[in-house]
């Protein structure tokens, strides 16, 4: 091995645990060892792209019940090379104009209000990268079926649908509503489904082509993939001929990714839901008998599942007046301290900081446990 130091301890960087949940800007998944080594290997060797693109297209097809699937640097570009496909087809004069859309007919997509979320960037301008239109229908709080249908029309490209806790949960449309507009008049949905778990439900609720993460759920590296109708997916290979060029994959990804894939599958068959219970009541357990030992009533622990996922989180709620540190406080402190400890804000003003148990090493649990207790308490960060 060339060094023992780690890359990111020679660039003077501390240690981050994470009881965020796989996040792109906290790196996304750390990697078990045999994805680590299937990665390394196949930077090892040259092959073939196209073959290598194909034949990872179709295990992903097998494992996730698509008819062909591809490979993409991440979800976002994945994203943009979906509906670059349902603008342009198999028509390489097409592909090599965009993000060009004049003369086409068909330059929409439409989505619904509640769905046009920022996920780190704006949906909506991911959309206009491939030089589509995005059109909202709908209101932020709720769609009608008459709303989307009447948005459906001769200039609809596609129908951009996305299933993430980042997009309104009530009174939207679901999957299959918007499926049967959208087949009813020859129109492909897109699903966004970037940080899901379940690599079959949106395909089998209608989707035409669903676009899922590598570095999330699955445990991969930085990656993702676009499985579904198979023309449309080798539309969307072709974009390397043009807007998705300077997303391209490599090697390395894809065989991580593949490695990765069936590790997620097999594992989900077998323990990981009841693995993720043990260690959430782990922690909680721990959190609360701590908390209660030092005196702090006032800040109440359960176990709390995802709105769209089946992902246990431990939930600290701390009551605002209680307590001399509040929940933004309590998180800025365990952000600041070494190793620096990222937690799940989304709720922090309600006074609730979450712990995703996916990222969490269960030798992590007792450090957090106290860093928690110490900053309620007042000690200052270490
Ligand atoms: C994370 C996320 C993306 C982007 O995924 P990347 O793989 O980071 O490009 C897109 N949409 C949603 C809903 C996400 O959660």
């Amino acid at each position: 091995m060339a060094t023992s130091v780690h890359p990111f301890e020679r660039l003077g960087l501390g240690r981050v645990i994470n009881a965020a949940g796989k996040m792109t800007y906290l790196g996304g998944s750390a990697l078990s060892p045999t994805v680590a080594a299937a990665m390394a290997e196949a930077g090892r060797r040259y092959v073939d792209m196209a073959q290598l693109q194909r034949a990872a297209g179709r295990a992903i097809a097998r494992l996730t019940g698509a008819e062909d699937a591809t490979v993409t640097s991440c979800a976002a570009s994945g994203l943009v090379a979906a509906l670059a496909a349902c603008l342009t087809g198999t028509d390489v004069g097409k592909i090599r104009r965009l993000p060009d859309t004049d003369g086409l007919e068909r330059r929409e997509v439409v989505l619904q209000k509640g769905h046009s979320v920022d996920f780190g960037m704006e949906i909506v301008q991911l959309v206009r990268m491939t030089g589509a239109i995005p059109v909202e229908v709908g209101s932020v709080n709720r769609t009608r079926p008459d709303q989307m249908a009447s948005a459906l029309g001769p200039r609809t490209a596609a129908v951009l649908h996305v299933v993430s806790h980042h997009a309104q949960q009530e009174s939207m449309l679901d999957l299959r509503a918007v499926a049967h507009l959208a087949q009813a008049r020859g129109i492909p949905v897109v699903v966004d489904a970037a940080a899901e778990v379940d690599l079959r439900a949106h395909l089998a609720a209608g989707a035409t082509l669903v676009v899922y993460s590598g570095q999330k759920a699955v445990g991969a590296p930085t990656s993702g993939f676009v499985a579904g109708k198979a023309s449309l997916v080798e539309a969307c290979r072709l974009q390397e001929l043009g807007i998705c060029r300077p997303m391209k994959v490599g090697k390395e990804a894809i065989a991580g990714l593949l490695q990765a894939l069936e590790e997620y599958v097999a594992a989900g068959e077998a323990a990981l839901p009841q693995l993720l219970e043990r260690r959430a009541r782990h922690l909680a357990g721990a959190l609360s008998e701590t908390l209660a030992g030092a005196g702090l009533p006032h800040a109440r622990v359960d176990i709390v599942s995802d709105e769209t996922r089946p992902i246990p989180r431990v939930r600290l709620t701390i009551e605002p007046g209680h307590s001399p540190v509040d929940a933004r406080a309590l998180v800025r402190q365990l952000e600041a301290g070494n190793p620096s400890i990222r937690t799940r804000n989304h709720h922090v003003d309600s006074g609730i900081v979450l712990f995703d148990v996916r990222t969490l090493e269960d030798e992590q649990i007792d450090t957090v446990v106290q860093r928690v207790v110490d900053a309620l308490s007042g000690k200052e960060p270490s």
